[in-house]
């Protein structure tokens, strides 16, 4: 055997789109065009981090187009990865307002599908796929982002549940979500196993003791939160899955917060807004080009990833893969319209080229650092090849 041939995979095969969901496509776009006509919103980039919109969450609640992998026992429709793929992806390319639904669509439901009770399931995934309910993600700390297995958040045991003392940082939307899952500390740390002891809590932000405060980004957006937790009450029934398997369960949620087309789509607004721009543009071909092929690949290799979620792996590795090659391309996309066209950034204007790249300037330092940094990916990516 060469030792080519002993590599792990590190995309899973490629995956076809079935046939059927050329009509679910053809009703999204159809619908966003609609919208866009009444003027409900204007596209932006990044907006599945800075575009909350309840209405239009709802509205797709309505139309069945959230939860879309819920079973309908739940209020889900029972759908399969790949059909989920293409309204998230015609939404993100639209540069609609997703930011409300979008960690209780992405990684909440199939979470509670995985590790929730019965109870749980009924409580949170209706509203899930209602576009209704809204979540952040509890994880990082002040001393613990890439390094998540030092969150120092405690839960203490108590009569009828646990009681939650620390502070999170960096939660996006929290200050208009109603709960998100807390990876806190159950067992005292033990330094010979440091994922041992973690367990993850759902806490309803509204909760007596629980304190959110923004950490405004420079141009005075709230998009972020430090979230401050103070002997805060969680009764048993809302530990989501076992005590002590917090790593475990925060490492799958995690293969699904990597492994979207949001990893490469944040400044699609932006790139069909360039080309907008340079149309009969000479000598701008083989930088455009180049970009658009690549959008191509990582299409393909994220859409290699949705197929196998559908066939129930949990394709970490290649997530990882996709989302360094993805955030460095979205980052590469506002540094070509910021040189190609040569309108400078307009933080101030209403819509339009010049819009789109303020946003997308302001928010890039952001796509490489969040759901886990490049380097500490490529950390993942050199354990899956038997490196490290
Ligand atoms: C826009 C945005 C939204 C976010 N939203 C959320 C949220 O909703 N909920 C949430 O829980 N968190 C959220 N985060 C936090 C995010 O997950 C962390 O910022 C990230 O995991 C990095 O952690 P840190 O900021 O503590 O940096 P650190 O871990 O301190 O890293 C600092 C630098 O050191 C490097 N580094 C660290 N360890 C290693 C290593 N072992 N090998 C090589 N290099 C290393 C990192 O790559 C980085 O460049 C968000 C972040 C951003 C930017």
């Amino acid at each position: 055997m060469t030792a080519a041939a002993r590599l792990p995979e590190l995309v899973p095969p490629p995956a076809e789109l079935p046939a059927r969901v050329a009509a679910l496509r053809a009703e999204v776009r159809a619908f966003l065009a609609a919208e866009r006509a009444a003027g409900s919103w204007t596209p932006r980039a990044d907006v599945w981090l800075s575009g909350w919109d309840e209405r239009f969450s709802a509205e797709l609640g309505r139309r069945g187009w959230l939860g879309m992998t819920i079973p309908v026992e739940y209020g889900g429709r029972g759908a399969s990865p790949l059909d989920r793929y293409v309204v998230t992806e015609e939404l993100l390319a639209a540069g609609a307002p997703v930011a409300a639904h979008w960690i209780a669509d992405r990684q909440i439901a199939p979470s509670l599908m995985r590790f929730g009770t019965e109870a749980q399931r009924r409580r949170y995934l209706p509203g899930i796929a209602a576009g209704t309910v809204f979540f952040g993600i509890g994880m990082s700390e002040p001393d613990a982002g890439s390094d998540l297995a030092a969150v120092r958040t405690r839960a203490d045991r108590v009569d009828g549940g646990w009681e939650l003392t620390g502070t999170k940082v960096w939660t996006s939307g929290a200050h208009h979500a109603h709960a998100f899952f807390a990876l806190a500390r159950s067992a005292p740390r033990d330094e010979a196993n440091r994922h041992a002891g973690l367990s993850q809590f759902i806490l309803e932000l509204d909760s007596p003791g629980v304190q959110i405060r923004p950490i405004p980004l420079l141009t005075g957006a709230h998009h972020f939160n430090e979230v401050v937790f103070d002997h805060v009450f969680v009764p048993d029934e809302l530990v989501l899955g076992e005590v002590g398997a917090g790593w475990r369960q925060v490492t799958s949620e995690l293969a699904f917060e990597r492994s979207g087309p949001e990893r490469f789509l944040s400044t699609f607004p932006l790139l069909t807004a360039m080309i907008g721009e340079l149309a009969g543009r000479p000598g701008v071909e083989r930088e455009v080009g180049g970009l658009v092929t690549r959008l191509w690949a990582l299409r393909r290799m994220s859409l290699a990833i949705a197929g196998a979620l559908e066939s129930g792996a949990a394709p970490e590795l290649a997530a990882a893969v996709v989302k360094d090659l993805g955030t460095r391309y979205e980052n590469e996309v506002v540094d070509a319209a910021r040189l190609l066209v040569g309108t400078p950034p307009d933080p101030g204007a209403a819509d339009g080229f010049a819009r789109l790249l303020a946003d997308a300037v302001l928010h890039a330092p952001g796509f490489t650092l969040r759901g886990g940094t490049n380097e500490v990916l490529r950390g993942i990516v050199a354990r899956g090849l038997g490196l490290r």
